[in-house]
């Protein structure tokens, strides 16, 4: 740990280096504590290029913690399509609304009172108090715990608790006092931008001088592996219903203990948000979809569905491996269910336009493609 003398020229440094190199960002040109909420919120697990044009439409049509918090949460879901982990967005709005019927419609001041909404952990709170209202508060994230790593040299996994309580130790430690806000943007743009994952800049870092890592030759190497979660390879198939105006049916999010009480796992795999009639498959996949659709769609002569097979397609969500397996049910009338709704195929791939998750909307295109080139050889 620095200290004295060093431990300022360190924080000079770094926060110099930060204010002639930070990238122009939308949610830096601000000290509005729901914009910076926003904006920590949606970089989550996401890249800042992803983030932007879904920032800067929820906040075109929600400007204001009010607004999102009285919004149809059918309409947050919508704009959020395509950004994944979408309880981030169930989060964001339950936490809108605490704040107006709790906080008067304000941020909370108090970490406490910040940690107590849904959604906001240590890290998220650390960062919206400090750049909005100048809480000493230092951030510890996966991208500030490699910088930190690096500069100590620190070995073994960074998530094990006691490893990762000192970690928090030395980011309160390094934390400028003057400018806290400014201090914790600093070290996480360190990361993202020179001191990366893979192939850390040396020669760029501001703060070069100061790493241990560096001095032993073994930045790239750290931090150090962690033991990776098994991966699990399942196999969804879903009925794309398609009737001759390019229509199709979605079903409302599934109840995720009435999936999980039928053994399928759908819930999860479609962000609990709008989808096609689907399901998890073992052995036979059209034989199961087709009595799962005689379930689903009772008043529907399941034999006289033809399941036509679209080209199969892959999903990663986190430690899963999906094959998606489409099948194409062209229909005259598309069958009723309670919930459902009836939308344009086409739009079903169009982002923000209807509350779905990636994994239905890459179903949508593999059925619109195959329309296309029937279109084209017709
Ligand atoms: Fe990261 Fe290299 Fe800078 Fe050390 S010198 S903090 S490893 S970029």
């Amino acid at each position: 740990m620095l200290t004295g003398r060093e431990l300022s020229r360190f924080r000079k440094q770094l926060l110099g280096w930060f204010r002639e190199f930070q990238r122009d960002l939308p949610w830096r040109r601000t000290r509005d504590p729901y914009r910076i909420w926003l904006s920590e919120i949606m970089l989550q697990q996401t890249r800042v290029a992803a983030v932007i044009p879904y920032y800067e439409r929820i906040l075109e049509k929600f400007p204001d913690v009010s607004a999102l918090a009285e919004a149809p949460q059918e309409d947050v879901l919508r704009l959020w399509s395509g950004l994944g982990y979408y309880s981030r967005a169930r989060n964001l709005q339950a936490a809108a609304k605490e704040i107006v019927s709790k906080h008067h419609g304000k941020f909370p001041q108090e970490l406490q009172d910040a940690l107590a909404l849904p959604g906001i952990g240590r890290y998220t709170a650390g960062a919206i108090l400090s750049i909005a209202r100048g809480a000493k508060l230092a951030v510890l994230d996966g991208n500030v715990a490699r910088v930190l790593a690096r500069l100590g040299a620190v070995r073994g996994d960074l998530r094990e608790s006691r490893r990762w309580g000192s970690l928090q130790k030395t980011a309160d430690g390094l934390l400028d006092p003057k400018s806290p806000g400014e201090w914790n943007q600093a070290v996480m743009e360190l990361g993202a931008t020179v001191c990366t994952p893979r192939a850390p800049q040396c020669f760029l870092c501001p703060v070069a001088k100061f790493c241990r890592a560096r001095k032993l030759g073994i930045a790239e190497r750290l931090p150090e592996k962690r033991k990776k979660r098994e991966t699990q390879d399942v196999t969804i198939a879903a009925a794309i219903f398609l009737d001759s105006h390019g229509h199709t049916i979605l079903l409302p999010p599934p109840r995720t203990k009435r999936a999980h009480a039928q053994g399928k796992e759908l819930a999860p795999l479609v962000s609990n948000l709008w989808h096609f009639p689907a399901m998890e498959v073992r052995k036979d996949p059209s034989r199961e979809l087709q009595r799962h659709l005689a379930t689903l769609f009772p008043k529907l002569s399941s034999r006289s569905l033809v399941l036509e097979p679209l080209p199969k397609a892959r999903h990663a969500v986190t430690y899963r491996n999906v094959t998606l397996l489409p099948f194409r049910v062209s229909v005259a009338q598309l069958p009723d269910h309670a919930g459902a709704k009836i939308v344009l195929i086409a739009d079903v791939c169009t982002p923000a336009s209807h509350a779905v998750s990636s994994l239905t909307r890459k179903f949508a295109r593999a059925a619109l493609l195959r329309k296309q080139s029937l279109a084209t050889s017709a």
